[in-house]
C-alpha cells in the first residue's frame, strides 16, 4: 500500500519520498487514518516500527491544515517523552516530514541551559517536543501555554512510569485542555498504564503491532 492511499497531503508526500519512505510500517498504515479522523488513539509498540511517523505525520497534517501562514505561530501540538535522545529524534522527524508544510518544531529538555530553549519558545512554534521535568518548569515560570494545544501526544508512557514521571505527567494534564486529541503510545501496558490511559483518552480506537 502506498503513502498516498492514506490520503497523507503532498507536502508530506514529498518529503516521506525524499526520506525514501516507500510504503507505511504496519502502524502507520493503522494508526494514520483513525488519527486523521480526529480520534484518540491508544498505541501499542516499541521503538523501531515507525511509531514516531505514525503520530508526526498526522499531527503535521492536521496542524497544516489550518495554519494560518501570516500569524505567529502558539504551540498546538504537543509530544511528551522521557528522553532527551527521544525528544532530540522526534523533533527531527516531525522537521523532516514537515519541511514542506510550513509548521515549527521546537525541542526542550532538561540537563541544559533553559535559555536558549526560552529564546526558541519566544519566536514562536507550531508543535513542541518536550520531556516532563522541563516542560512543567518552563509552564511554571511562564513562558509556556499549553491553552491552545489541539494534540497531545504521550510517547512511551511506560518508560515515563519507570522513570518516575507520572506525577509529572498527572500534574501537566491539568494545564491541558479538555477538548484536544490524545494519542497514548505504550510498549507495555501494565495496570497503572491502563490507569492512565483511561484517564486521558476518550472511546480510543486501540493499535498494537
Ligand atoms: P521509530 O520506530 O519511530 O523509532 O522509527 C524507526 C526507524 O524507521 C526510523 O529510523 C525511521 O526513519 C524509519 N521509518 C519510519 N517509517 C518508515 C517507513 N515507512 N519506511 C521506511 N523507514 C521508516
Amino acid at each position: 500500500m502506498p503513502f498516498r492511499s492514506l490520503h497523507i497531503m503532498d507536502p508530506i508526500l514529498q518529503s516521506l519520498h525524499e526520506e525514501g519512505y516507500s510504503r507505511p510500517t504496519p502502524i502507520q498504515e493503522q494508526a494514520i487514518p483513525v488519527i486523521l479522523k480526529g480520534r484518540d488513539l491508544l498505541g501499542c509498540a516499541q521503538t523501531g516500527t515507525g511509531k514516531t511517523a505514525a503520530f508526526a505525520i498526522p499531527v503535521l497534517q492536521l496542524l497544516a491544515a489550518d495554519r494560518v501562514a501570516a500569524k505567529k505561530p502558539r504551540i498546538r501540538g504537543l509530544v511528551v517523552t522521557p528522553t532527551r535522545e527521544l525528544a532530540i529524534q522526534i523533533g527531527e522527524s516531525f522537521e523532516a516530514y514537515g519541511r514542506y508544510t510550513g509548521l515549527r518544531t521546537t525541542v526542550i529538555f532538561g540537563g541544559v541551559n533553559q535559555n536558549p530553549q526560552i529564546k526558541a519558545l519566544n519566536k514562536g512554534t507550531d508543535i513542541l517536543v518536550a520531556t516532563p521535568g522541563r516542560l512543567l518548569d518552563l509552564c511554571g515560570q511562564g513562558h509556556i501555554s499549553l491553552r491552545e494545544i489541539e494534540l497531545f501526544v504521550l510517547d512511551e508512557a511506560d518508560r515515563m512510569l519507570d522513570m518516575g514521571f507520572i506525577q509529572d505527567i498527572r500534574k501537566l494534564l491539568k494545564l491541558l485542555p479538555e477538548k484536544k486529541q490524545s494519542l497514548f503510545f505504550s510498549a507495555t501496558m501494565p495496570p497503572e498504564i491502563v490507569t492512565l490511559a483511561g484517564s486521558i483518552l476518550h472511546n480510543p480506537s486501540k493499535v498494537t503491532v
